[in-house]
């Protein structure tokens, strides 16, 4: 049973970030594709979509004189229409593990010439939950939202039948000024540098209270009337609710 559960997770989870560090991912993908270019010439389209080789289904349809790769504006999944520059939430093979966010960047199919089947691909550009930011960065669990998300530059093949629904990425103020917002509405403020495991532009980002941390929706703030600074509750020792009406004045400006 346990070898169906990893065949299973092969064939269906999209190859995001499989974990390895960048030091062993360096020489392992060089020896790959030395081999790889020689074997994909000879390797079936089946072959390849049974390894869950996805670019390399692209690659060889795109060489293949025949016509078997084209490229669409949309499509249609679960009965809605998806255009490129959507925004995506796509199934991951594992239950254990959450949902992934993507945008579209291109619609294709790969014409199978044997069995002459349709494998209707997406190429995705990834972001990032705070699951798997604060593996990296433990001291940002306490500013990062449930609903952020973080842009990035990695892209992958998937297909097109992992695509769950569409989802709202908005930026903080706008997710912060919204009204109602379901689980598939997210915000976006940062980029995460996969490869090096760091924030791209933080430099950008307005800090707030004596912590020094960026905005989260979901805490707590209060604000002084002399300063206007905000403040965290348990930062300034108060309860929340026991300021709602009464001036407050920060221990600068008092
Ligand atoms: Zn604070
Ligand atoms: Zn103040």
């Amino acid at each position: 049973m346990s070898v169906m559960h990893w065949t299973n997770v092969d064939n269906h989870s999209p190859s995001k970030f499989n974990g390895q560090s960048s030091e062993t991912l360096v020489p392992i993908r060089k020896r790959i594709s030395k081999r790889s270019e020689k074997d994909l010439k000879q390797a079936t389209f089946k072959q390849l979509y049974k390894q869950n080789k996805l670019a390399e289904i692209v690659t060889k349809a795109m060489e293949n004189k025949e016509g078997l790769y084209e490229e669409y504006d949309e499509i249609k999944i679960q009965g809605s229409i998806l255009r490129i520059n959507d925004n995506v939430i796509i199934k991951n093979g594992d239950n254990n593990v959450e949902d992934y966010i993507g945008t579209i960047q291109k619609i294709c199919s790969v014409l199978e010439p044997q069995s002459n089947k349709l494998i209707c691909l997406c190429k995705v550009q990834w972001y990032m939950k705070k699951s798997e930011i604060v593996i990296h960065k433990p001291r940002a669990r306490c500013w990062i939202g449930t609903q952020e998300i973080f842009s990035t530059k990695t892209n992958d093949f998937i297909l097109a039948q992992t695509i769950i629904q569409k989802c709202t990425i908005v930026d903080c103020d706008e997710f912060v000024n919204l009204q109602n917002c379901d689980s598939t509405t997210y915000y976006n403020r940062l980029e995460w540098d996969v490869e090096n495991k760091k924030f791209m532009n933080m430099n950008e980002i307005q800090l707030y209270c004596l912590c020094q941390q960026p905005w989260n929706p979901e805490l707590n703030y209060i604000q002084c009337d002399k300063c206007q600074k905000w403040y965290h509750f348990e930062c300034v020792d108060l309860l929340i609710g026991s300021y709602d009406d009464k001036d407050y004045v920060c221990g600068y400006c008092n």
